[in-house]
């Protein structure tokens, strides 16, 4: 019998929450029985090759080509998880949401301190993604299924979600898996 197949990707994160999956340890031979990974930086497969059963995402869109991605898993995925603070609220990098675009740019590649006078230039290459006004949360992007908690959600809390999807039961993570003092 075939597996499920699981993708992942980190859009506007920091691979934190790619960490934390790592994190289930020993768990992780159990999980390479149970699923097959397709598209995702574990396998480093870079395009999705079949549709998957399980996505799961790290990190908002803070530029064009993270709508792009995360539309892709949407249409390849039956069930999308925004996973960790940065997916699900934008996280750090929502940080910039309450000053304008404009002078974010010149904060950082015209004004800084650290910025040689003769490197002043806010990158403007056409091959570059085009940065948006705002990082955006996953799900006002596209639908999401599932949310996962914390920065980043913990491997335990990663673990029941995963099991709970591959068992089809409804994921029921104890009081001690979502508490974050
Ligand atoms: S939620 Fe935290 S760990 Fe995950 S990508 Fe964002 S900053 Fe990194």
């Amino acid at each position: 019998m075939s597996k499920p197949i699981v993708a992942t990707a980190s859009l506007a994160g920091c691979f934190g929450c790619h960490m934390s999956i790592l994190d289930i340890d020993e768990r992780i031979l159990k999980l390479i029985e149970l699923v097959e990974f397709n598209k995702s930086p574990f396998d480093d497969i870079k395009t999705f090759t079949k549709p998957c059963d399980i996505g799961i995402i790290e990190g908002g869109c803070c530029n064009s080509e993270n709508v792009a991605n995360l539309r892709l898993f949407r249409k390849n995925c039956r069930i999308l998880i925004s996973c960790g603070e940065c997916a699900t609220m934008g996280g750090l990098p929502a940080l910039r949401n309450g000053i304008p675009l404009r002078e974010c740019l010149e904060e950082a590649y015209m004004n800084s301190p650290t910025v040689a006078e003769a490197d002043r230039l806010i990158p403007n290459d056409e091959e570059l993604p085009v940065i948006l006004d705002k990082v955006y949360p996953c799900h006002e992007i596209v639908k999401i299924d599932t949310f996962l908690p914390g920065c980043p959600p913990s491997a335990d809390l990663i673990w029941e979600a995963l099991m709970a999807l591959l068992e089809g039961r409804p994921i029921a993570p104890g009081y001690e898996l979502i508490k974050f003092d």
